[in-house]
């Protein structure tokens, strides 16, 4: 050190630990607005080369009400806490889009999506929601036969044919699963009986099962293989939709050329507020505030027509602040 000057050099022995410079690589993959490290400096010229990627904090769904819980502690002392889902985007260097990770605490499953693939999932996963929620029960064709432990009829989304021989734990009504493809992930090969094999990527599957004596539908997401499956309730699949959804939002840079929405947020008061402006509608507004219900409001929004690419945009919008709310 050779800066200081006068008296003080003899006590001024503890040499400064300068930082290490930021990673040279960031010039040519600059951070997005996502990235954890973006703001502090967090990729260095230490970064091992495989660590050349942008990434950010999980939002996280516990799936607590409808799940087998884990075990985190001894035989001694049993720990039960939920399973989490866990979601987040991940870029590495020079990856021209960022991808979405589902994984959960369980370690069993591992899936990477496109952006696209995530939103057509957030759009499956809300769609059974809603079957599930605004159902009824089927009205029965009059001489159809029903297994005398089926004592009232389906909702109507169910797709099963019951039988006296169920085992009582197949005793459930199921719709018929919507499932993306993750082509981003290694394909599996297929064999077909006639000798010749073909490759297929992974496909991630969702459906409804309520076990006929149960209160409430559950959405079901499995990779088809039987090695994972999750089993949400109805709240907790709508969160892990909010939480696609807004990483979609968050990921996906607006078009050159085009207005991206303006994001605000602030403090006011007892309140964090979220904001999102655009001219299509005008303004969303998340409000919360510790230990009160958060608050999505519609402000000096626009009596407007919306194309179908505007109306989903205000869709991912509502749910990127549910995400954020999700996040905080
Ligand atoms: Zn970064
Ligand atoms: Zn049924």
């Amino acid at each position: 050190m050779n800066n200081s000057t006068g008296a003080n050099d003899d006590a001024n022995l503890s040499e400064t630990i300068e930082p290490p410079a930021n990673a040279w690589w960031i010039a040519a993959s600059p951070c997005p607005t996502w990235c954890q490290y973006g703001a502090f400096g967090g990729h260095t010229v230490q970064d091992h080369p495989g660590d050349r990627i942008h990434t950010m904090p999980s939002l996280k769904v516990p799936l607590a009400a409808a799940m087998d819980w884990q075990d985190w502690g001894s035989d001694a002392m049993p720990r039960w806490e939920p399973v989490e889902l866990m979601a987040d985007l991940w870029q590495t260097f020079r990856e021209a889009e960022p991808r979405l990770l589902l994984a959960d605490t369980l370690n069993k499953f591992y899936g990477e999506l496109t952006l696209g693939e995530a939103q057509q999932f957030a759009g499956n996963l809300a769609a059974h929601v809603v079957t599930a929620r605004r159902s009824v029960p089927a009205v029965p064709e009059a001489d159809a036969p029903r297994p005398d432990w089926l004592t009232g009829p389906c909702p109507d989304w169910c797709a099963v044919e019951h039988t006296p021989s169920d085992h009582p734990d197949d005793r459930e009504h199921r719709n018929d699963a919507s499932s993306v493809p993750l082509t981003v992930m290694s394909f599996e090969e297929l064999a077909t009986p006639g000798g010749h094999t073909f490759l297929v990527p992974p496909r991630l599957f969702a459906h409804l099962a309520q076990h006929y004596r149960e209160a409430d539908a559950r959405v079901i997401v499995h990779d088809g293989e039987g090695e994972t499956e999750w089993q949400l309730s109805l709240g907790e699949a709508g969160q892990l939709a909010a939480n696609l959804a807004g990483l979609v939002r968050l990921g996906t840079p607006a078009a050159p050329g085009a207005d991206g929405p303006e994001i605000s947020h602030s403090e006011e008061g007892e309140s964090w507020v979220t904001r999102i402006g655009r001219p299509e509608y005008g303004e969303l507004v998340l409000t919360r505030e510790d230990g009160r219900p958060t608050i999505v409001g519609l402000w000096n929004v626009r009596d407007a027509d919306l194309s179908p690419e505007q109306a989903q945009g205000f869709a991912l919008d509502i749910l990127h602040l549910l995400a954020t709310r999700n996040a905080a």
